[in-house]
């Protein structure tokens, strides 16, 4: 079988950070990598679980809604992946740094109920933000934006 895109980055030398990660019928796949690959650190799976239920609404609600196909965590929890329809990667940046403190201002997670959820015990409103928080710093240490 062919290897897919997300394979092919060298994740031995991918930090922190925001990336383009493919291009395809329109599509921007962006990686948002909280963690470093491999570095031993991970986000826990009630944190990024929430991550996953707070910046899906805030983005599908905000400016770029209708560009939005998918927002969801990378299974070996170092990150997520953005998906957008015709957004470049400045203006996909700046929507998601937008977006990210968004989350930080929400005092509920949306969708946590257990008609609503898969695993609606498995959350944490907290440590999600804390999360959130350190990988704005990281953004905003980037000179990207
Ligand atoms: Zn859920």
């Amino acid at each position: 079988m062919e290897k897919i895109s997300s394979f092919k980055i060298d994740h031995t030398v991918h930090e922190k950070g925001f990336y383009l990660g493919s291009v395809a019928n329109g599509i921007f796949t962006y990686d948002l990598r909280f963690k470093k690959p491999n570095g031993g650190d991970y986000i826990p799976n009630a944190a990024i679980h929430t991550i996953e239920h707070l910046f899906a609404t805030v983005v599908r609600n905000g400016e770029i809604k209708d560009q939005v196909v998918y927002f969801g965590p990378m299974g070996c929890r170092t990150g997520f992946y953005l998906l957008l329809n015709g957004i470049d990667k400045e203006r996909a940046l700046i929507r998601s740094v937008d977006a990210l403190k968004k989350c930080l201002e929400l005092t509920e997670i949306p969708g946590a109920s257990e008609k609503e959820c898969g695993n609606y015990k498995e959350h944490d409103l907290n440590e999600a933000k804390k999360e959130i928080s350190d990988y704005l710093k990281i953004l905003e240490k980037s000179s990207t934006i």
